[in-house]
This record gives structure tokens, C-alpha cells and sequence, in this order.
């Protein structure tokens, strides 16, 4: 199956453990906004922190593991094209863009997720391809992605997982290029 997330929107479907899907930056410089949940447990969900806590990195690299807030792996990335991918920032949300932009009714990856997965709870996501840069004394700085077109990552399901993407929301800062555009799934 080969699926289109338009510019600002998003998408879920079902991913069978043992199965593999590949996200595909179409065009360069935009941001996936990607939570799971298993199929079987719902109490089981993605945690940004536990994989953070497992890994003892606040990166992903290829050959890690996502873990939930079980501690248990959700999926492998087995391949990934780039060395940057996020896991400090929450999904864009209306009070996001309310506090950092002034900016109302503007799309968003948080009601973008809960619409499409039919959950009013989205835990914080994986954002792939963001560049998010850590200074030594902790600051955070979000630089322009580096993914050129076609850019991609590969993921193996460890479990009976529910996936959301979202095609981040934000053309106002580096975070997307200051342009949003549409990514494609294969799975
Ligand atoms: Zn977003």
C-alpha cells in the first residue's frame, strides 16, 4: 500500500508485528509527526521518554528500538537516511500556535491526529526528519531539516501496532523550511 499525506494532514492505518513500513519525505525539509498505539492493549502507547530512557540517547539512530510506556519495543528503525530525527518537541497544537505565533484556527498536528485516530489523547510524537540541535548548557535550537526529496526512514513492527502520521503543520519557523508539503507512506 502507498499512501499520501497531504501538506498539513494526516493519516493512520494498522501494522501487523513482523511488517515493515517506509516513510518518504517527497519533497525535503518536512517533519512527520508519527505516534502508535498497540492494537491489542490499550493501555500501550508510544513513549518519547522510555525511548529515551532505553536508548540513553535524545536521538534515533538506525538499528534502535521505539519503546512504549510499557518498556516494551513498538518498532525497530531499521533504516533511516538522515542522522536527525526529534524526540523532545510535542505534536503543533492550537495552543501552540496560539502562544508562539498569535495565530488561530491554524491546521495542526495534534487535532490533525485525534481526528484521523478518533482519540482525543495523542501521546508526544516521534517527529522524524526534525533538526533540533541541543547546546551544551541545554538550550534547544529547531534548524532546517536536512532531507533532501526522497529522503526517508524504515520501521519494523515488534508489535500489533495502530500508526498516525501527520505532514507537520508549521510554515512559520526552520522546523519545516518554512514550507509545508506532502510526505508518502508505503506499508
Ligand atoms: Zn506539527
Amino acid at each position: 500500500m502507498r499512501e499520501r499525506i497531504e501538506a498539513q494532514t494526516a493519516i493512520a492505518f494498522n501494522l501487523t508485528k513482523g511488517k515493515s513500513l517506509k516513510l518518504i519525505d517527497i519533497y525535503g525539509k518536512q517533519v512527520a509527526d508519527f505516534v502508535c498505539f498497540s492494537s491489542v492493549d490499550d493501555g500501550e502507547q508510544l513513549s518519547t521518554k522510555a525511548t529515551i530512557d532505553l536508548n540513553g540517547t535524545i536521538r534515533l539512530s538506525e538499528g534502535q528500538q521505539v519503546f512504549s510506556n510499557r518498556y516494551e519495543p513498538l518498532l525497530t528503525l531499521v533504516q533511516s537516511s538522515v542522522q536527525y530525527h526529534d524526540l523532545i518537541h510535542p505534536a503543533c497544537s492550537p495552543a501552540m500556535f496560539q502562544n508562539l505565533y498569535k495565530k488561530k484556527d491554524h491546521p495542526n498536528c495534534l487535532d490533525n491526529l485525534k481526528g484521523i485516530l478518533e482519540r482525543d489523547r495523542i501521546p508526544d510524537p516521534i517527529n522524524f526528519f526534525m533538526n533540533t540541535h541541543m547546546e551544551p548548557d541545554g538550550k534547544i535550537k529547531v534548524n532546517e531539516p536536512l532531507t533532501g526529496p526522497g529522503d526517508s526512514v524504515e520501521l519494523h513492527a515488534e508489535k500489533n501496532l495502530i500508526i498516525g502520521i501527520a505532514a507537520c503543520s508549521v510554515e512559520e519557523s526552520p522546523c519545516n523550511g518554512f514550507r509545508c508539503t506532502d510526505l508518502e507512506v508505503i506499508y
